[in-house]
């Protein structure tokens, strides 16, 4: 008979792995489905410096490292691949990956988010080098430098806007004649004298060999190409919210967030969702492992609250 885990966690960024902690030290057999790709966004990201514990910053992908030996430590088993099936409907529930079939009588869903990226070749290789989808995490980095930034949006807005906090001018470049961006965002970049924008254009490569030095333009009204030369390019052009797997079962706003209907629990009992799978507004590592824990606890005491009712003796 196959092993049935209290809890599998499907995901291994930040969320994850606090769930893991969590779960595994209040006894429960825990398994972790990481993917091929472990460790999340925190694995595309230079230095952090915001998360409490670590002075000195550490670096995205160490952090991550240290997340998963700690999970390790108290029992968590871990398998690095990317879950092809669930079936929510009966408990306990299934979770499929390459290497076979896996039963546990909860589920973390904590499969995050992931940056839209606009695609170029260049883009990829220079990421960590000048090119960031993330001004919170990366911003500091700027200090004193020219920018840009992609996108019209709120995110774009609001990244634009941190971002003179640190650089010395932001372009926002925009690819339509009007901003998505609420008013108040809006506003807020058009007051400020550090910020100024660029519309309907297109970057259409990023140059630079080791480090960003500009960016080339494709105005979509006139089809001149021109080149700004640029220090730091930051991509705002969105989150897609890793939920494909889960679409038609849990509940997700329209964007594909996970929406949670109790708590963390989503609207199938037993199964939860923490980190930024459910969260298109703080997207930090430090929040999404606070979300780890609070699904861990829902967890034990929504298992607790069951009973015998989850029959594990006939589910084989
Ligand atoms: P968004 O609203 O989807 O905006 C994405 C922007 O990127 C759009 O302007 C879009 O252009 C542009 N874009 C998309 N793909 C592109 C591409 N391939 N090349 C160039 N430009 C591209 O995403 P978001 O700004 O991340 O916001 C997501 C949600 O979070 C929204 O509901 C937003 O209101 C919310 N949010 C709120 C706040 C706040 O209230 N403080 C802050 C951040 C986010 P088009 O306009 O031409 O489609």
């Amino acid at each position: 008979m196959a092993k049935l885990y209290g809890v599998i966690i499907i995901g291994s960024g930040p969320a994850g792995y606090t769930a893991a902690i969590y779960a595994a030290r209040s006894n429960l057999s825990v398994l972790m489905l990481q993917g091929y790709q472990s460790g999340g966004q925190l694995m595309l990201t230079s230095e952090v410096e915001n998360y409490p514990g670590f002075e000195e910053g550490i670096l995205g992908p160490d952090m991550m490292e240290k997340f998963e030996q700690q999970a390790r430590r108290f029992g968590t088993e871990m398998i690095a691949e990317d879950v092809t099936a669930i079936d929510f409907s009966k408990r306990p529930f299934t979770v499929t990956t390459d290497s076979g079939q896996y039963y546990a009588k909860a589920v973390i869903v904590s499969t995050g988010a992931s940056a839209k990226w606009l695609g170029l070749p260049s883009e990829k290789r220079l990421q960590g080098r000048g090119v960031s989808a993330c001004a919170t995490c990366d911003g500091f980095f700027f200090k004193k430098k020219d920018v840009v930034v992609i996108g019209g949006g709120d995110t774009a807005m609001e990244e634009a806007n941190y971002l003179t906090r640190y650089a010395n001018h932001v372009t926002l470049i925009h690819r339509r004649d009007t901003f998505r961006a609420s008013k108040i965002m809006q506003d807020r970049v058009q007051n400020n004298p550090k910020i100024s924008t660029i519309m309907n254009t297109e970057v259409s490569e990023i140059l630079g060999t080791n480090a960003v030095t500009s960016v080339q333009l494709h105005n979509v009204k006139t089809n001149e190409d021109t080149e700004l030369a640029t220090q730091g390019v930051f991509l705002a052009i969105g989150h897609q919210p890793n939920t494909e797997l889960f679409k038609g079962v849990l509940d997700m706003d329209k964007a594909g967030y996970i929406v949670p209907v109790e708590y963390t629990m989503t609207n199938i009992p037993g199964v939860f969702a923490a980190g930024d799978v459910t969260d298109h507004r703080y997207r930090q590592a430090v929040t999404a492992a606070g979300d780890g824990c609070r699904a861990a606890i829902d967890v034990e005491r929504w298992l607790e609250s069951q009973g015998e009712d989850v029959d594990i003796e006939n589910w084989d």
